[in-house]
């Protein structure tokens, strides 16, 4: 997929274009010229036997579509009413996929496979790390996490390891094989952490943090971003919309419980979440229990839900000495209940993959 990053600005509408099966590149050219002539920018260009062209201006609409459907290489042209455009089903109804090298080959996020992600909620040492990854990886983890920027509730607490924690992150890399993901908090740190991560993390406090979404738009690496703790669905395709509409389509997002009146668990995760987001966006969803629960008993049962729901994948916390973690202890798995919870979702998963290739579930 091609995109060429312009600005948006306000009030502006945008359309797709779809051109005929097998257009040439001459005809998408002479597409795109109309496109311009009418005063829109082309914002993105994609797909190779079927070309989407997507358009961002103003004036009048219904009038350009017309004109533009006129046109006999055009299959349809269509305005997306969706405040948020690219990451709209209406813009791209293929899901997005997001590849990443790991030991096993590569693991495709939103496609056959579900991920799961692991690992310590902070990066502590080199031999905790170490010892997180590789449990991880035994028991059929593809990622691994683990924050070195940390967003603290308390200023006195911990608050990370930074370029040292990102460092110990390479290394369990390099060792076993897993890929990274790990927060980034600031805009200045973006370039930092995309030279170590596979994918960078938003965290749910930074959601609506739009200067940090504008340059994730620029930093070459996959994104998940966490629904905040007070954002609506809405809110949260927005956020991802900065994201792609400033040059990166690959975002995955993540539903990690938000606030709501129930005290029984931190926070509440809201499950429809899934169903609702894959029937808005073609971006893959991943929920996170452990933020979710904030209890570490209550994180397997939540990891089947999120697997029968049809999420893309999972990312728990787990620590060799959950009591003696420097963050999350009380929802950070012990290495016996990660084990376990791998082994107890493994039936899961092979319906969940069934079901995604097509075959019958039940036998
Ligand atoms: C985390 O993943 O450790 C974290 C701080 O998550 P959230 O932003 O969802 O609270
Ligand atoms: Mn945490």
């Amino acid at each position: 997929m091609r995109f060429l990053a312009v600005a948006l600005s306000r009030q502006k509408k945008q359309m797709i274009i779809s051109m005929k099966l097998h257009s040439t590149k001459q005809e998408v050219d002479a597409v795109c010229q109309r496109i311009s002539e009418f005063g829109y920018k082309i914002h993105a260009i994609e797909g190779e036997e079927r070309v989407v062209i997507g358009a961002v201006g103003t004036g009048d609409t219904t009038n350009h579509l017309e004109s533009l459907e006129a046109m006999p290489q055009v299959e349809k042209a269509v305005r997306i009413s969706a405040p948020y455009k690219f990451v709209s089903k209406e813009f791209k109804k293929s899901k997005t996929v997001i590849s990443l090298r790991t030991h096993t080959g590569t693991v495709d996020i939103g496609g056959d496979e579900f991920v799961v992600m692991a690992g310590p909620c902070s990066v502590e040492s080199e031999k905790q790390i170490i010892e997180c990854a590789e449990t991880v990886a035994a028991a059929g983890g593809t990622v691994l996490r683990g924050g070195a920027f940390k967003p603290r509730t308390s200023p006195y607490d911990f608050q990370g390891l930074e370029a040292e924690g990102l460092k110990l992150l390479a290394k369990a890399r390099e060792i076993t094989g897993l890929a990274i993901i790990t927060e980034v908090m600031a805009d200045k740190d973006v370039d930092l952490v995309a030279e170590y991560a596979d994918v960078l993390q938003i965290g749910a406090r930074n959601m609506q943090n739009f200067a940090l979404l504008k340059s994730l738009g620029r930093c070459g690496r996959p994104i998940m971003l966490k629904r905040g703790l007070s954002s609506t669905i809405k809110e949260l395709l927005m956020s991802a919309e900065y994201i792609v509409a400033h040059g990166n389509p690959n975002v995955m997002l993540c539903e990690r419980g938000i606030r709501t009146f129930e005290t029984e668990t931190r926070n509440t995760c809201d499950i429809s979440a899934v169903p609702v987001l894959n029937e808005l966006t073609h971006l893959p969803v991943v929920i996170d229990p452990s933020h979710a629960v904030g209890n570490r008993k209550l994180v397997p049962p939540l990891a089947r839900a999120a697997v029968a729901i049809g999420a893309d994948g999972i990312i728990v916390e787990t620590h060799p000495c959950p009591e003696k973690a420097w963050s999350d202890g009380a929802q950070s798995l012990t290495f016996e209940q990660w084990r376990t919870m791998m082994k107890d979702l493994a039936p899961y998963i092979a319906l969940w993959k069934a079901s995604r290739v097509g075959e019958p579930v039940l036998a």
